[in-house]
């Protein structure tokens, strides 16, 4: 008979709290699933693999779920898998578990903005939809996904834009894949989806990526604890469409040279990095060797820095691959080479 597998990770979806109103995740994919507001429709197994809040996420719990995800799809029965976990860094697990699938069916990312406990929780509604989403001959072939709040998003390119509210995730670049309700999936685009990375050859040992945030009048000093840190990548969350200042542009040239693969990405919400200034700007950046990311915002241009680093080592090879997987050509001229989605009808 075939079934969805429910992965545990915690988060606020399984939290609790003490009399103070402190919230730690408590709850077992099994005390999950016993909350769902009606029949899902299909066979639904729970497995708890992590209890934690996704803001103690390591590199390595990170992997796991990745791990665990192509385990459950070693099932034939299994029509599609749905991670239960933190929002904090959602968007980090689901885009390296991204990274790595190779299959049609679905994985689907969810989980709440309010507690376990709370009289009003979001989280069954959002993990009955997520059943739904991973059950859906609709959703396969569109890679992970981030179903939230009756959205569904892919996982590359959508971020958390909002502290508390239910609507959490959003894809500014984008916009969403489709929605859920009532049991039924729709789905109006598809996202752009480069070859999958070899998971078996994913190690962590010798990785570090750091991300280096930049600000008016700042200096090399945060860039150059991270390489002596030990830093074999570095993210540059960089002022407007990319740009720095002749301080930084220098460090992050001696960087490169040194062999350290820096990646160049935005605090700016939405848009892609285009090298266009001079003066420590986009343009010198780049011609330092800083490799822009194209929609990637920092968290997930480091975990796309650190699945290159740790499956490939060869540093030639990383840089070469972040840019064809970002669209590094980014210039005024050709702002979406690099595309996110395509429209299904
Ligand atoms: N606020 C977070 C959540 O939604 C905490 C975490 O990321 O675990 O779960």
């Amino acid at each position: 008979m075939s079934k969805v597998i429910v992965l545990s990770t915690g988060g606020t979806i399984a939290t609790r709290r003490d009399t103070q109103g402190v919230g730690l995740a408590e709850d077992a994919a099994g005390d999950l699933l016993g909350r769902l507001p009606a029949d899902p429709g299909v066979e639904v197994e729970g497995v708890d693999v992590l209890r934690v809040g996704s803001y103690l996420f390591t590199p390595a719990d990170m992997r796991e779920v990745a791990l665990r995800t192509r385990e459950a799809l070693a099932d034939d029965r299994v029509l599609g898998v749905v991670v239960t976990h933190g929002t904090d860094t959602m968007e980090e697990t689901a885009y390296l578990a991204d990274l790595f699938h190779d299959d049609p069916r679905p994985v689907v990312f969810t989980g709440a903005q309010r507690p376990a406990d709370a009289v009003d929780g979001d989280g069954p509604r959002n993990l009955a939809d997520a059943i739904t989403v991973a059950a859906s001959g609709a959703a396969r072939g569109l890679g992970v996904l981030i179903c939230f709040d009756g959205v569904v998003h892919a996982a590359r390119g959508t971020r958390k834009t909002h502290t508390v509210a239910p609507a959490a995730f959003s894809a500014p670049d984008g916009g969403p894949l489709g929605r859920v309700r009532a049991g039924e999936v729709d789905i109006t685009l598809k996202p752009v989806r480069s070859e999958p990375l070899d998971l078996d050859a994913y190690a962590l040992d010798g990785v570090r990526t750091d991300v280096v945030a930049l600000y008016p009048g700042c200096d090399d000093t945060a860039l150059v604890a991270a390489a002596r840190a030990g830093a074999t990548g570095i993210v540059l969350q960089a002022l407007g469409a990319g740009n720095a200042n002749p301080i930084v542009t220098r460090e992050v040239a001696r960087l490169t040279e040194a062999g350290v693969v820096v990646a160049l990405s935005t605090r700016v919400d939405a848009g892609p990095v285009a090298a266009l200034y001079g003066n420590g700007g986009g343009a010198d950046l780049v011609a330092a060797g800083a490799i822009p990311t194209g929609i990637l915002r920092a968290p997930q241009a480091r975990v796309l820095l650190g699945a290159l680093l740790g499956c490939h080592r060869d540093r030639a090879r990383v840089r070469e691959e972040l840019a064809a997987r970002t669209g590094a050509a980014h210039t005024e001229d050709r702002p979406w080479s690099a595309g996110t989605t395509e429209r299904t009808r």
